[in-house]
């Protein structure tokens, strides 16, 4: 195989500096705020080498990638039965889609589409205080990624919640169909402020590597999660990560993954690397217009793919 160092450099110089970047994220005004020309990609292998290059430092929102990391501990807590009040089909809808719950009678199609969240968000909340459901998803990404810097941005989520109208009428609506336990208001205060958890690339490379390990911590060799789940959250991010997207990515790039509406894209290459890529404008589906032409070039570099395994 080429040299990751080679690849992550050639792939930050090209994508670093297109004309054709796509647009960010204004429907919450902070993130309109972001300069679009920002460009970062790190890859953590499966035994702990880094290779970063471009704002690979920079931190950024980390929005529904978030949703990767609250299913793992939903997950962990619920078992099967989490999946009584969402479902594990890809939506085929945007990302914050009405019409499909109200047809669905208030069971959101998947984790990671919004209104999926938000339930997930609620399972995490209950028997707990919003302070306490946040520190624990914030502490458990300090835990994977080996860094306790990692924080909640207060003036995002603070944006979100002030124009978060669509995504309270979803836990409205949740809440009628009797899915939701907790207040919608209380539910979303913590989704909000997970959603708004700032990471670099470095860092949720990093908060990766157990799902590259079959749920392994890559230091200790502990479990973080067992082997069962961190296989079903990386079936989930192939199968529903990329919003109605989710096909063409898997199509283009072959590894599961998450998007967020910051313009991350958190990558997993099972047995082999984590990879997080991050610029902020978005194409039409809201998915990063170049990180995803990024992940799909680093993708036939390495020869990285969960449908093959000849590594070039
Ligand atoms: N906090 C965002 C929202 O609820 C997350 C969207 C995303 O990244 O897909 O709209």
């Amino acid at each position: 195989m080429e040299d990751l160092q080679t690849i992550v450099n050639d792939i930050a110089k090209k994508y670093g500096s297109k004309d054709e970047r796509g647009t960010v994220a204004d429907y919450i005004p902070q993130l309109a705020c972001v300069d679009p020309n920002q460009f970062g990609i790190s890859i953590v292998t499966s035994e702990g080498q880094e290779y970063s290059a471009g704002d690979a430092e920079v931190p950024f929102s980390i929005q529904s990638i978030s949703k990767v990391f609250a299913l793992t501990l939903a997950l962990q807590q619920e078992g099967a039965e989490l999946w009584e009040r969402v479902g594990r089909e890809p939506s085929g809808d945007p990302f914050n889609s009405i019409v499909q719950l109200e047809h669905d009678h208030g069971v959101p199609r998947n984790p990671f589409i919004n209104a999926g969240a938000i339930v997930v968000t609620d399972v995490l909340l209950t028997g707990s205080t919003s302070v306490e459901a946040n520190a624990r998803l914030l502490n458990f990404l300090r835990m994977v990624s080996e860094d306790e810097n990692i924080d909640i941005d207060l003036a995002v989520a603070e944006s979100e919640t002030e124009h978060g109208y669509r995504n309270f009428a979803l836990a409205n609506f949740i809440r009628a169909y009797g899915n939701l336990n907790n207040e919608p208001a209380d539910t979303l205060d913590v989704y909000f402020k997970n959603c708004s958890i700032a990471m670099s690339c470095q860092q949720l490379a990093h908060a990766g590597r157990f799902l590259v390990l079959d749920g392994q911590n890559g230091l200790t060799g502990d479990a973080i999660t067992s082997s069962r789940t961190a296989r079903r959250v990386n079936a989930m991010m192939l199968t529903c990560g990329h919003y109605d997207g989710s096909g063409e990515f898997a199509y283009r790039v072959g590894l599961p993954g998450k998007s967020g509406v910051g313009g991350g894209i958190l990558c997993v290459a099972p047995g082999f690397a984590s990879i997080a890529c991050w610029s902020p404008g978005l194409n039409a589906i809201g998915n990063s217009h170049l990180a995803t032409k990024a992940l799909e070039e680093l993708a036939a570099r390495t020869g990285w793919s969960v449908f093959s395994n000849s590594i070039k």
